[in-house]
């Protein structure tokens, strides 16, 4: 079977896969590319989701692309905005025709020998398996499964006679109008939705075992318009960027150093929302800490206005059981219902489930370790990009791209052929790729790369310190090593 060649093959035609290819065409256009994506449509969560109200919970100053600011005067938008731009961007730089749609990668096999790997897919349209070989395997897929959502495993829900959603696989005709719905869950999902749905439905009830932090910001940023009018954008895009970057991670590191500050500041901003007497601790008073898992986030402080309305309420409980009539709760409460949506998360799936052999060795990814927090110890000319979790996805994500492409660029100028990061003298360390205390992050913890104490294996969740190390730091140090042919020339 012929076998198609290129320099670098992208996987995962999502915000990530597309922004790598249209860095590459931008910054390094001699390189040859190729993206493999399992759907049949680019913008990968941006597309997938389709449940109402679906937007993002970061501003899309940062999680655009620093290439193409997004110059909208809302900040916190739809996903079909985010879905819009993201095609605008893929046609703007010529990337659509690289894309080969329903080609999911399933196992990608590197070889010294000839310093390639060789990559297959599964075609979704003929059931064929297509065969490509590059010198780099860039790994865009995102960091869960597209396949199915996350749903435990609720006691009687078969004699339930109402309808059961998962927000992943949301039914296009799902009629909510008038329609009493129960919304399983307390993170960012169930904040979105429960006041998109709240509009139509008879009564909304966010059903949740233990509270989310839930901050309320304006969707619109007012500062950032007033300079986009005053300023071109040239001058305007980076000044929004970094001023809204920067807040972030102060924001983050504020939260880390002073918790129990910021839980009050956040409980107090709540409180502001409700009615006077609303039980705020009990349904808005985290036993963790700002920041354990991602902080959720009320555009315009819908939610609060939803329950100041009635049209939605907060149930802190555990569910007994479902009836045929809705959910009964431990404390033997009943909630009555015609839709229960299940926005209980969602499976991580690190490398996109794809099988990655190194010299006929089957890589575990969970006994790597993270170098750059983007390439594996052992796994040669590889990376992978994984957003960050306390600020834009996408701020990373284009620090990644930069990062590879001087990478390559640097191997061109030298004449090395391979680079192989290599794992911290010792042990292998215990902490996560992804340092969440959220389910979805415990439940994978065996099957996510490791990091390790100190750089370049220790991922910081810090952009500023991530610009100086990716956009400035060596290329060359202790965690990789570089060969021309197949022998080892620095170490
Ligand atoms: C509901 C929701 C809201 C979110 N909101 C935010 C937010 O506000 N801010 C933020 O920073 N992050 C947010 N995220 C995280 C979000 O995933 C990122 O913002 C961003 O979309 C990631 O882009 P990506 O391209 O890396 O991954 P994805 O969007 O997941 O795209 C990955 C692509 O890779 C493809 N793929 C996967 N495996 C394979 C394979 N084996 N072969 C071929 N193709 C494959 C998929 O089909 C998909 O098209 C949110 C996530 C969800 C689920």
């Amino acid at each position: 079977m012929a076998r198609e060649h290129v320099d670098v093959l992208i996987i995962g035609a999502g915000l990530t896969g597309v922004g790598a290819a249209c860095h590459l065409r931008e910054d390094a256009p001699d390189k040859t590319f190729l993206i493999l994506e399992a759907r049949g449509a680019l913008g990968g969560t941006w597309d997938l989701f389709r449940y109402p109200g679906i937007r993002s919970d970061s501003d899309m100053f940062t999680l655009g692309y620093d290439f193409r600011p997004w110059t909208g005067a809302q900040s916190i938008v739809d996903g079909s905005s985010i879905r819009e731009y993201i095609h605008d961007a893929a046609r703007e730089y010529d990337v659509e025709r690289h894309i080969r749609f329903q080609h999911k990668v399933i196992r990608a096999e590197w070889s010294s020998e000839s310093a390639q790997w060789t990559v297959f897919a599964q075609r979704s349209d003929t059931g064929e398996t297509a065969e490509f070989t590059c010198g780099f395997l860039f790994c865009n897929t995102g960091y869960y499964n597209y396949d199915e959502g996350y749903t435990p495993k609720f006691e009687g829900v078969e004699r339930f006679g109402g309808t059961v959603v998962h927000p992943q696989h949301w039914p296009r005709d799902l009629d909510y109008a008038g329609k009493r719905v129960v919304v399983i869950g307390s993170g960012a999902t169930a904040v979105t939705l429960v006041p998109a749905l709240a509009g139509q439905a008879a009564h909304v009830t966010m059903l949740q075992r233990s509270p989310s932090y839930v901050l309320a910001l304006p969707g619109a940023d007012a500062l950032a318009g007033r300079l986009y009018d005053l300023l071109p954008v040239k001058v305007a895009a980076p000044v929004v960027r970094w001023q809204h970057a920067l807040l972030t991670t102060l924001l983050y590191q504020f939260s880390r150093r002073r918790p129990g500050l910021v839980k009050k500041i956040l409980r107090d901003r709540v409180r502001r929302q409700l009615p006077p007497g609303y039980d705020v601790d009990t349904h808005f008073a985290p036993d963790y800490e700002p920041w354990d898992q991602r902080l959720c986030i009320a555009r315009d402080a819908d939610l609060f206005r939803a329950i100041r309305a009635g049209t939605a309420s907060v149930v802190t409980d555990r569910i007994a059981t479902f009836t045929e009539r809705g959910i009964r709760l431990e404390s033997g409460q009943e909630l009555e219902a015609d839709v229960v949506v299940t926005a209980t998360g969602l499976n991580l799936l690190p490398v996109g489930g794809t099988t990655l052999v190194v010299d006929s060795e089957p890589v575990e990814v969970g006994k790597t370790v993270a170098y750059k927090g983007m390439m594996l110890s052992g796994v040669p000319n590889f990376a992978t990009t994984i957003g960050y979790t306390n600020a834009s996805w996408t701020l990373k994500a284009d620090l990644v791209a930069h990062y590879v492409i001087r990478l390559l660029g640097h191997m061109d100028s030298r004449g090395y052929r391979v680079c192989t990061p290599v794992p911290p003298p010792g042990p292998l360390p215990g902490t996560p790729f992804i340092d969440l205390k959220s389910g979805y992050v415990r439940r994978s913890i065996d099957n996510l790369p490791r990091q390790g104490d100190s750089a370049p294996w220790r991922l910081h969740q810090n952009y500023p310190r991530d610009v100086l190390l990716l956009r400035r730091g060596a290329i060359e140090d202790e965690g990789i090593t570089f060969t021309r042919a197949t022998k080892n020339v620095t170490a």
